[in-house]
């Protein structure tokens, strides 16, 4: 199977002045698209040549994991972004305030997780099998999949993604970045983990990733015409 680099949901100049065109120039067109092709490259006559990246993120080591994560990570911090202004669904919305008491309280305990990361890494909202809501960080390319939990929402917290807009400030960078989630997708993978649970990711498209369930869903809405 050869992974292809997702086409954003918006252009690139879309998230300004929160982030910037050059900003998605550099993070999609050359850093994301450079784990694509260092993943196509690693992959053929391996075990991994036909696996989704679900599957690469819970098996495999070296770089073949740090590049099939990296695939998704991106894959699933750009389509949690979104220039339009959008709300939690009331079923999000609800739980956070009963696990977080509120949703700034959430905002806040995210911001610090993100500012507390040594180093390179994702900062993930997650729920498990029991419904109890985290905030997970993980360094370089890891991901909470890897230890059993489903990520609902994440900021990238390596210096490519704000060194240009930003500097070295990367708490003016994540209190901007709740200007720009896409809470439409966070509640979508809300309500997907609550219909599927231990089977939540049988139901993917071939990738595996909720970016492409995501979009099939947007385009069977559309597709309706509702
Ligand atoms: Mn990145």
């Amino acid at each position: 199977m050869v992974h292809e680099l997702i086409k954003l949901p918006y252009a690139y100049n879309a998230l300004e002045p929160i982030m910037s065109t050059e900003t998605l120039q550099y993070h999609h067109g050359k850093h994301h698209a450079g784990y694509i092709s260092k993943l196509n490259s690693l992959i053929p006559g391996t075990e991994y040549e036909t696996k989704s990246l679900v599957e690469m993120i819970k098996h495999a080591e070296g770089a073949i994991f740090n590049n099939a994560a990296q695939v998704y990570n991106h894959d699933f911090f750009w389509t949690n972004l979104s220039p339009e202004n959008t709300t939690p669904s009331l079923a999000l919305d609800s739980i956070i305030n009963a696990q977080f008491g509120s949703v700034e309280a959430f905002k806040k305990a995210f911001i610090e997780k993100g500012l507390a990361l040594f180093g390179s890494g994702w900062v993930w909202l997650c729920i498990d099998e029991k419904t109890n809501l985290s905030i997970v960080s993980t360094s370089n390319a890891d991901n909470p999949i890897r230890s059993g939990l489903v990520p609902l929402m994440v900021c990238d917290v390596w210096e490519h993604a704000y060194y240009i807009d930003y500097r070295n400030a990367r708490a003016d960078y994540l209190e901007g970045f709740w200007k720009l989630v896409n809470w439409k997708f966070v509640s979508f993978n809300y309500a997907n983990h609550e219909k599927h649970r231990g089977d939540y990711f049988s139901n993917f498209c071939s990738d595996n990733t909720p970016y492409c369930d995501y979009v099939d869903s947007i385009d069977a809405m559309e597709n309706a015409g509702s």
